[in-house]
């Protein structure tokens, strides 16, 4: 059966063969793994998924059409569900350490990517994420600090999550070709999480830091905190660096003093 692709879902399907199987290699599944496939379209992952033989795989994906046509061909093998990935609820599973393959719509990979940050039982539901971003994306999730794409979504994944860039992917790799380049990002949750109520305050403090990313932080933290002075003796800050010179850890510091102001 032949489908159009469509545009409203994201529609780019991966066709090198090459690449699909570095994909599932870097996954590293075993015959214990449980696997979640986001947006499996057309099979063209699942196939590579499926030679691993996973214990669990589920594949969530929106398109009714596609769905149905993976139904026909994989019927028992995989739970498929016809949903919106923005709809699932991840304890749903019932199952911890999962692993979740996603070649993605772009807006959608960096949405979930906030979400699961949100969950505070990250670390035990996944195990490790492969996913597809936009490339512009991916760079400001792995980047440095003191580099210009450092920023919040840098701070926010760095609180939850290491992350680690496996390539890069030009548009012809793909069908039909996405106007931009992809990456490919690797991702795996923390043990060891710096302790916040949620994920509020780093949110707050981020954007605001965050919104001149030009001006020194003085600024910022006197929007944040009456008794900003405080803060930056106790912190050790230096009021004349600006946003994209502090390390997250400093960032996580600053939104535990904004915790106690709530
Ligand atoms: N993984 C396949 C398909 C990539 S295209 C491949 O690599 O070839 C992206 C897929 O995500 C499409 O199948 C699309 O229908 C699906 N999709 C788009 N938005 C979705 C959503 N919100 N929830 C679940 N699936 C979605």
């Amino acid at each position: 059966m032949r489908l159009a692709p469509k545009k409203s879902l994201g529609q780019n399907f991966l066709l090198n063969k090459n690449i699909i199987k570095q994909i599932v290699e870097v996954g590293n599944i075993t015959n214990q793994s449980t696997v979640i496939e986001i947006g499996p379209g057309t099979g063209n992952l699942t196939e590579e998924i499926l030679k691993k033989k996973p214990k669990n795989f589920f594949a969530i994906e929106k398109d009714k059409k596609l769905y149905l046509n993976l139904q026909n061909k994989y019927n028992k093998r995989i739970d498929i569900i016809n949903k919106d990935v923005l709809d699932i609820k991840w304890n749903y599973f019932e199952k911890q350490n999962m692993l979740v393959f996603g070649n993605l719509p772009y807006n959608i990979s960096a949405k979930l990517l906030i979400e699961w940050i949100k969950l505070n039982n990250l670390n035990f539901l996944f195990k490790r994420f492969v996913l597809m971003f936009q490339k512009e994306v991916a760079d400001r999730i792995v980047a440095s600090v003191n580099s210009s794409k450092y920023g919040r979504l840098t701070i926010l994944n760095d609180w939850k999550m290491s992350a680690e860039k496996i390539m890069d992917i030009d548009p012809e790799n793909f069908f039909p070709k996405p106007k931009v380049k992809s990456s490919l990002v690797y991702f795996q949750p923390k043990s060891n999480i710096f302790n916040l109520k949620d994920s509020k305050s780093l949110e707050k403090v981020t954007n605001i830091f965050f919104q001149n990313k030009r001006k020194m932080i003085k600024k910022p933290l006197n929007i944040l905190f009456k008794n900003s002075k405080e803060i930056t003796n106790k912190l050790n800050l230096d009021e004349n660096c600006r946003p994209q010179n502090i390390k997250p850890l400093i960032y996580f510091k600053i939104a535990k003093e904004l915790e106690k102001d709530f």
